[in-house]
């Protein structure tokens, strides 16, 4: 069905709505957990587990119907129900990236002034940074020993932590700061997280300082040079919540891209017998670029691939490559939605509203649908097809009007295997801040698309 509100559909149907709003109660769980890559593979995998996923280890011989995952480095999960065809006649693909925007703690990052103790972060992903002073914030991350212990920390996600925060200037001294441009009225060096405020007894210099530290020592056993091998990420604190009085949409740090990768993953667990080997893949890094050995450019995809072949007793590299090939893929990502307090900058036609289901798009890009993948138009058409079967419902959309804007996905990274690809995703508003907005029936319509899609494309 061509761009109709969704939630209609559910009305009409007898506990339709309460379909919809039962679904968000578990996607809602799983973003208030999954904080971080890590935290979204360890979710991820638990629920796998449940659905009697088995590590790819596990099997000597792979058959018909046995689900297999594999887990990279500890921030990539893979998940495959193999299908009835053989393997090489392709796979049926959702790709969803589960890094979302954030502050990093750099690697030196403690440091104290005027008798306060704070951290130096470098920003992850694009973000405007003005969005991320004065809200409440948590550390979330591991630090790794010298002695390869990984020490995990989550500060600030139970309701008797702490939080920690961004300072900004008080409105009665910010004359110049507020004649700025936005860009620039807080600026990348100036995010600074705060830690402390209260000196170490009987310490001359640094005093907070050295109280943040002791106390690091006493609950974690970590010294300030561990935080060269950490990895601290800052994100919104607290649990998503119900969004709008008729609770219609989900407030939720993290949407792009976990909104798709729960969809994606809910989608194959609840897949038992598949015509072509169905397949989820939740990839780092989109946000920078997808690089890296955690990235969709990573190797790790293509030689899962090659290991699933040589559990079914093909050992060929030109086989792995044609089973590529032969695959379709949704990348499972997040669209912009039309947003009423910013109309000027979509082309109404062709853009994305909340409520009216999956967004397709076709190409994303900026300036002239540059670094985009832009879809076979004979995919889409096949996509349709079976959507339309189902009445499932989707729209079609650009990310913005032509020359304001832009953005990537990892949709051509795959479509360099030459296989068929195209973005298709959930609507979202306020992408990028630390509270994202999705509608609950667009992310119910989109795990019935995602599913539809592994079953019957
Ligand atoms: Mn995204
Ligand atoms: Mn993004």
């Amino acid at each position: 069905m061509y761009a109709k509100n969704s939630w209609k559909k559910y009305q009409e149907q007898d506990h339709g709505v309460e379909d919809v709003f039962a679904f968000n109660e578990l996607y809602k769980d799983f973003i208030t957990k999954g904080k971080t890559e890590r935290a979204c593979v360890k979710e991820a995998l638990s629920l796998a587990k449940q659905a009697g996923f088995k590590s790819l280890d596990e099997y000597d011989q792979l058959k018909i119907g046995d689900k297999v995952y594999v887990v990279n480095k500890e921030k990539n999960i893979a998940l495959f129900v193999i299908g009835e065809r053989p393997l090489e006649e392709g796979l049926r693909i959702l790709g969803a990236h589960i890094d979302s925007p954030r502050l990093d703690l750099k690697q030196n990052p403690l440091y104290e002034s005027e008798g306060f103790a704070l951290a130096d972060t470098h920003y992850y992903g694009g973000i405007k940074k003005y969005q991320w002073v004065t809200i409440p914030l948590s550390l979330y991350g591991v630090v790794v020993k010298k002695d390869g212990e990984v020490v995990d920390i989550v500060i600030g996600e139970d309701e008797n932590d702490p939080v920690v925060g961004i300072s900004d200037l008080l409105i009665h001294l910010s004359a110049t700061q507020l004649d700025k441009k936005a860009a620039k009225v807080i600026e990348g060096e100036d995010l600074d997280i705060t830690l402390g405020n209260m000196p170490l007894n009987n310490e001359e210099k640094d005093a907070v300082k050295a109280s943040i530290l002791k106390l690091l020592k006493e609950k974690y056993g970590i010294e300030e040079e561990d935080f060269l091998s950490a990895e601290i990420e800052i994100v919104p604190t607290g649990k998503a919540r119900d969004y709008g009085i008729d609770r219609s949409m989900v407030a939720g740090y993290g949407h792009d891209d976990r909104v798709c990768a729960y969809t994606s993953l809910k989608a194959i667990l609840d897949i038992d017998t598949c015509r072509y080997t169905s397949c989820v893949i939740l990839v780092d890094k989109e946000e920078i670029g997808s690089v890296g050995a955690t990235g969709a450019q990573s190797l790790f995809f293509e030689n899962t691939i090659g290991q699933l072949l040589y559990k079914m007793s093909i050992d060929s590299f030109i086989k792995t490559r044609m089973t590529l090939e032969n695959s379709m893929m949704l990348s499972s990502d997040v669209s912009a939605g039309v947003d009423p307090l910013y109309l000027s900058v979509n082309d109404k036609k062709n853009a994305a509203y909340l409520g009216n289901g999956i967004v397709f798009n076709k190409y994303t890009g900026a300036r002239g649908k540059s670094g985009s993948n832009d879809a076979m138009p004979e995919f889409m058409a096949r996509l349709r097809h079976i959507l339309d079967k189902q009445n499932i419902h989707y729209q079609t959309a650009e990310l913005g009007k032509v020359d304001q804007g832009g953005g990537g996905t990892i949709a051509y990274i795959l479509g360099n295997y030459n296989m068929q690809v195209i973005d298709a995703g959930i609507a979202v508003l306020n992408m990028h801040s630390p509270m994202e907005i999705v509608s609950k029936v667009d992310v119910y319509e989109t795990y019935q698309a995602y599913k539809t899609f592994l079953k019957d494309a």
